[in-house]
């Protein structure tokens, strides 16, 4: 394990949300490294990053062709209200290729989904053999939105933590390498890029009304994330907590994360299922 995913995993039980400082900066190269500016820092670190992901994404692609792996790769992404979710994911696949790479946002669940177990939806939109996803919310909110605002009773919430772990357990038995990260900010950073999101009028559409009554429930979504990551960071799909009111922060260390599980699986272009030099002296004699 690399020393960043050492430092941000959750360990089960132990995670105090509280504890964790959102302007903090764990793993971050020491100044000799960064120089003064550290977001141009960033910038460039997360540009050469991206070209790794990217020969990462085509191998993995490649290598799945005609079925011969099962592996695919999830970043599942939560956070409160403007905790970064849209920047996260635009830096973090910036020149992936859309063919191998599909992000989905999760809202609340249709006529349809409601028909189903909570895990339906989830199992649909996962990413297939050879691709990227990227859940932007997820099944998480079932036991978060649906938990504070008791849209179900709590018999039902709290059985979901056991069956999450089962359904991700059972996934990355099945070749999903998840890589579940909550982007953890402060309420005063909260309270500021709302303030931004009024003051900008072409941040209005980002504004709901009703993001202030989500607000008035920081304590209680807090608890519910502090139960979620603790209760379902697993040795299958671990939970990182990334300290987020600093985006320069938060988008390096997430495609640091992400460049770190894609090294563990470290995926191959397939060997040739043709004679390469009997093709290439064909068509020297072709037209
Ligand atoms: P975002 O805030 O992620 O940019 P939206 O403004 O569309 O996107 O918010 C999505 C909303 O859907 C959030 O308020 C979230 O709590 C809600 N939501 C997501 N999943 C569920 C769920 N399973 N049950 C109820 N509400 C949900």
């Amino acid at each position: 394990m690399s020393d960043l995913r050492e430092l941000l995993t959750v360990r089960p039980g132990n995670a105090r949300l509280a504890d964790i400082d959102p302007r903090s900066t764990p793993g971050l190269p020491g100044k000799q490294a960064i120089g003064d500016d550290p977001k141009r820092w960033s910038q460039a670190q997360v540009a050469t990053i991206s070209e790794q992901l990217n020969a990462y994404q085509e191998r993995l692609f490649a290598s799945a062709k005609e079925g011969a792996t099962n592996r695919r790769v999830l970043l599942l992404l939560q956070a409160m209200d403007c905790g970064g979710k849209d920047g996260t994911v635009r830096n973090v696949t910036q020149g992936m290729s859309p063919a191998g790479m599909k992000a989905v946002s999760f809202g609340p669940p249709d006529e349809e989904e409601r028909r189903h177990d909570f895990l339906w939806r989830i199992s649909r939109a996962l990413p297939p053999a050879g691709h990227v996803g990227v859940f932007n919310r997820s099944h998480y909110e079932d036991v978060l939105v649906v938990r504070v605002h008791n849209l179900v009773d709590e018999g039902e919430w709290s059985r979901r933590y056991d069956q999450i772990n089962a359904f991700e357990a059972e996934q990355a038995a099945a070749g999903l390498t998840i890589v579940k990260v909550m982007l953890h900010i402060s309420k005063a950073e909260q309270k500021k890029r709302l303030l931004a999101r009024l003051d900008d009028p072409s941040k209005h559409w980002k504004y709901n009304p009703g993001d202030l009554a989500e607000r008035a429930r920081w304590d209680d979504y807090q608890r519910a994330y502090e139960d979620a990551v603790n209760r379902c960071s697993t040795a299958a799909a671990p939970w990182y907590v990334v300290p987020a009111d600093r985006k320069w922060y938060r988008n390096w260390a997430v495609a640091t994360l992400l460049r770190d599980a894609f090294a563990d699986i470290d995926p191959q272009y397939p060997a040739p299922d043709f004679d390469v030099a009997a093709e290439r002296a064909r068509l020297l004699a072709a037209d």
